[in-house]
């Protein structure tokens, strides 16, 4: 539900920024959202369409990246996406550790 607020936002900065240059409609917003960002892609994509009816992001067209989280190695410091049930690095059996990697969450661009 948290991520109606969030999406609220989305449509705001990019009206903003087609008004900055004058363009009467957005064409295209490309979000990158991690997996593990807290945030889920396929509500965004619901909530945009209706709160942007109206905007200058109503015939927009919402390209969400997705981002698989990934684990680093300890040993070895390859990244790899885990397995079910196991952190083992794939190339040493080692211990992989979280990383930063599925957490992102950006306005990547806007086209108006
Ligand atoms: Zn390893």
């Amino acid at each position: 539900m948290h991520e109606y607020p969030i999406t609220r936002r989305i449509i705001e900065i990019a009206g903003e920024y087609a008004e900055k240059y004058h363009a009467k409609e957005v064409k295209a917003i490309n979000l990158v959202v991690g997996d593990t960002c807290g945030y889920v892609a396929s509500s965004i994509e619901l909530y945009f369409d209706l709160i942007a009816e109206g905007t200058p992001c109503e015939k927009a067209r919402l390209h969400i990246e997705r981002i698989e989280p990934k684990l680093q190695c300890s040993a070895c410091k390859t990244l790899f996406v885990r397995k079910p049930f196991t952190f083992e690095c794939p190339s040493c059996k080692g211990e992989g550790r979280p990383t930063d990697i599925g957490q992102e969450f950006y306005v990547k661009s806007i086209e108006i």
